[in-house]
Parts: C-alpha cells; structure tokens; sequence
C-alpha cells in the first residue's frame, strides 16, 4: 500500500476570518495526514467588510508564513497565498501575486447594494434577499447572469491560478427556492464560465466548505463536475478551512464524488511543482 495524503491550499486563519494563528493551522494540517499546505486569508480590500485582512495586517502575514514556510522545510511543504477578492476596478488575483507562491480569485461581491456599498453575495441570505428586491427587482436570473460574467471577467481580465468555490451563490438557493440548476439558461452560463476557465488555463477548486457547514454538496456541483472533466480543466481538493479542525473536512466524502464522476487525479503543487495525481477517498498517492 502506498501511503497516502492529502493537499489543502484554500485556509483562513486570524489574520481575516478565521480562528486561530497559522502555525496552529500547520500543527493541525501535519496531524491530518497534510503533505502540503496553503495559507490564503482574504486579501485586503479598499472598502470596508467583517471578514477581509485589514491592510495594516499584510506585511506581518507574509513574514509570519514565510518564517513558517522556513522553519517547517522537510516536515511539510508550505505555500503563501491570498484569496483575493475580485472586485473591478477595485481589486483582483493580480493585485498581490507578486507576493505570494499562489492566488485563488474569488467573486463575492456583485456591483452595488441599495447603499451603493460593494453587494456580498456571500454573506447572510438576508442580505442577499434585500439585494435581489431592491435592486434587481427580484430579478435573479439577472443576478446570477451577473455573477457568472463577473467570474468570466476576472479570469479572462486578471486571472487567479485557482478559480474559487464556482457556484457558492447557491447558498440562498436551499430546495432550489430561487433558480433550478438544470435550468437551461443557467447551464449555458456554467458552460460558458468552464470554457472561459479552461481557455485561462486556470485551475478549479473542489470546495467542502458548503458541506461541513451548511450540509450541501461540493463547490461546484457534481452536475457542473461532469463538464469539468469533458473539459478537461485541472481539479484540486480545497476545505476553505477558517478553523484547525476544518483543514480534511469532508475531504474522503469529497473525493468519493469526484471519482464518481469520474476523475482519476487531482492537481496539486508539491515540490514547488503543479502536478497531477492519482487519488481514492483514503487520499492522493504518488
Ligand atoms: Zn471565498
Ligand atoms: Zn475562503
């Protein structure tokens, strides 16, 4: 047998939202079977949010992953990176790539709110809701053709190495009380998003977030994971962990679905390399 392990390159810690410093995460990350590890708090934004990096906080972070990156050399492989918020005109993945080993862009805000602040999509239903009435008139076909084009824009614009959690605007989706997935008009703007993402060469997280904390599936849906492989666009296996104990959640159940669909590797950065490599629900093996 060969011994198995698995990555994990989508982690927040106090330096934004999540709990707890980064070498705790590290700690945690090793005693979870973790060969490699990434460390991408949210970047900082020009605008104010609850959840985001305050800009004061970037320096420390960077020296303080990068002190750990050196002291845990040959224990287990570290990597420094953002989650960087697209945000047009604003910000997006470039804006500290020259910093950091890895971005992931992510799109949690769409244009405006009723106050003309940035509109998170990603935050309480509530808001959400008072969004969709108040400014779009109800509208969320309108709405989620927006969010998918803002993807679109960012990859095609200021593209990430990793596309985060695709369709995580399906949290306000419970029972499909807004939108049906195989809608044909929804279909078509996922597939217009897959090409898109496989022309930037980009690479697409698999996120377990919606599944430790809101009992839903994969970020994306295994519907979407089918055009995903037909499109040949390299998979990796993110927890979007905010605490030490999220860092492999759900990761076997994950990667259960993923060979479901029929994928036979995922693509990790190991040894300073982007790779693919075969993996079962016990983990990637090399
Ligand atoms: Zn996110
Ligand atoms: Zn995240």
């Amino acid at each position: 047998m060969k011994p198995s392990f698995w990555t994990n390159y989508h982690s927040h810690s106090h330096y934004c939202d999540g709990r707890e410093a980064p070498e705790a995460q590290v700690r945690a990350a090793r005693q979870q079977g973790v060969r490699a590890f990434g460390f991408s708090s949210h970047g900082p934004v020009p605008f104010a949010n609850a959840w985001s990096m305050k800009p004061e906080r970037l320096e420390g972070y960077l020296a303080e992953t990068r002190a750990l990156q050196q002291k845990y050399q040959g224990d287990i492989e570290l990597y420094v990176g953002l989650e960087v918020d697209y945000v047009p005109g604003l910000c997006g993945p470039g804006t500290y790539a020259h910093a950091l080993d890895f971005t992931i862009g992510s799109v949690h805000y769409v244009d405006q709110n009723w106050e003309g602040q940035p509109w998170e999509i990603d935050g309480a239903t509530e808001g959400f809701m008072k969004g969709l009435v108040e400014v779009h008139g109800g509208d969320i076909q309108k709405v989620l053709r927006r969010y998918y084009a803002l993807i679109r824009e960012m990859v095609e614009q200021d593209p990430p190495l990793i596309v985060g959690h695709l369709d995580k605007i399906k949290i306000h989706n419970l029972n499909e009380s807004l939108y049906r997935e195989q809608d044909d008009w929804y279909q078509a703007e996922i597939d217009h998003t897959l090409e898109v993402i496989a022309a930037a060469g980009c690479v697409l997280e698999v996120n377990t977030r919606g599944m430790y904390k809101r009992n839903l599936d994969t970020y994306p849906s295994a519907t979407i994971l089918k055009k995903v492989l037909a499109r040949n666009i390299p998979v990796m296996l993110n927890a979007d962990s905010h605490a030490p104990e999220e860092i492999t959640a759900r990761f076997a159940e994950a990667a259960g679905v993923l060979q479901a669909v029929g994928f036979r590797t995922l693509r990790v950065l190991l040894d300073g390399t982007w790779q693919e490599v075969p993996f079962d629900q016990k983990g990637l093996f090399l």
